[in-house]
């Protein structure tokens, strides 16, 4: 075991603060990583917060994590060491499950380990995140970074990039294809501009009329502010696919009313509290309302390499990480432009 310095929150809707822990040594199979920059996901706040049901404490957050590979075990022939490495939101899958199989090891379906707040698979050992200076992973479960991205704006690719990348893929977002984004924060941001570089035609449907220009400056083509209903009403029977990232609770009625025939609202935001909705605004154009969680080690690679082709990035604020707490307020806020990350060399 080596020792490591972090910050945590000890306690639900505790402040974090500096915390010192052991990581495992490197095994056979494993990497260390210094960590150089952590994003700060709406995630980590409802988990902090205990928003999602039982949490582990204390809790080191981040699961945007990006540094230098200083040690690999034995086994490893993915990495050396020098390679710069990310950390997404998992670190273990059964790897025998029909989904680890099948590739897609991010919906294991026996006990795969989340970055933070969860457990190694043994079933006993709390797992930390990359609020530290340092994490111990297997190789297998860590990504490659191309190399000619910024690794600070790369590090949110990690979470708030493959949860976009993801349903983009999967639904066809592409040339020909009009696609809505709900809530300009780091998913957000990220899902317009993935679905810009795909080809398709994008929306922002924002609740702050302040983001208009940089929703434009990223790509999209239209800016629609959500709190004027009668904006919304005008778009009836326009989006193939809608991408809905927004933390809190909406009336998700309004926006399923702008999909055309077979369009898609896929879910990622997760305000941890159900939406209300009458089957029946679904059945007209047989239209879906549907879901996404993070992606797969594999399509994970392929959007960091998609990213690197297409030269994107998150835009970031960098802090020091005695600013973590007031970050967490201003991402309440909704005043993040548009993903805080964490330079680690100040923990
Ligand atoms: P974020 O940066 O805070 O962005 C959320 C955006 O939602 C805000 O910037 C805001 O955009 C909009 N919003 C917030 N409150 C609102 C309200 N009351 N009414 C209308 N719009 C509101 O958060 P994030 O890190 O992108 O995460 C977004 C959500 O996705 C979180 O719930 C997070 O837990 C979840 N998430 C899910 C997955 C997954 O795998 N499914 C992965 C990561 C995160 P505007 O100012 O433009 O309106
Ligand atoms: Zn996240």
């Amino acid at each position: 075991m080596s020792l490591t310095k972090g910050y945590a929150a000890q306690v639900a809707n505790g402040k974090l603060e500096p915390w010192e822990f052991e990581r495992r040594e490197v095994g056979a199979n494993d990497i260390s990583i210094d960590i150089e920059f952590a994003g700060i996901c709406h995630s980590d706040i409802h988990q902090v917060n205990e928003e999602w049901g039982e949490a582990i404490f204390p809790m080191v957050p981040g699961h945007e994590i990006v540094g230098t590979v200083v040690a690999v075990g034995s086994n490893v022939t993915k990495f050396k060491v020098g390679d710069v490495a990310g950390v997404g939101c998992f670190v273990d899958s059964c790897g025998t499950c029909e989904y680890c199989l099948d590739g897609n090891d991010h919906w294991c379906l026996d006990n795969s380990a989340y970055t933070y707040n969860g457990m190694e698979r043994d079933g006993v050992t709390p797992t930390y995140g990359g609020y530290s200076k340092n994490v111990v992973v297997k190789a297998d479960y860590a990504l490659h970074v191309p190399a000619n991205l910024d690794r600070a704006g790369a590090a949110p690719l990690l979470c708030a990039g493959i949860t976009t990348f993801s349903p983009l893929r999967h639904w066809n977002a592409g040339p020909g294809k009009k696609v809505a984004v709900m809530g300009l924060g780091g998913l957000g941001h990220m899902a317009v501009k993935l679905a810009v570089a795909m080809g398709a035609e994008v929306t922002v449907m924002s609740h702050s009329e302040g983001k208009r220009e940089d929703a434009l400056a990223m790509g999209a083509k239209n800016f629609v502010v959500t709190s004027d209903k009668e904006e919304l009403k005008k778009l009836a029977n326009t989006f193939d696919l809608i991408i809905n990232t927004v933390s809190a609770e909406i009336e998700i009625r309004r926006y399923i009313g702008t999909l055309r025939q077979w369009g898609s609202l896929v879910v990622v935001g997760a305000p941890g509290k159900p939406y209300s909705i009458d089957g029946s605004i679904l059945m007209g154009r047989q239209l879906s309302l549907s879901g996404s969680n993070i992606g797969s080690i594999k399509e994970t690679q392929e959007m960091l390499d998609f990213c690197g082709e297409h030269n994107i990035v998150s835009d970031i604020e960098i802090i020091p990480a005695s600013a973590i707490n007031e970050a967490y307020e201003r991402v309440l806020a909704s005043d993040v432009r548009y993903r805080f990350v964490i330079d680690t060399a100040t923990i």
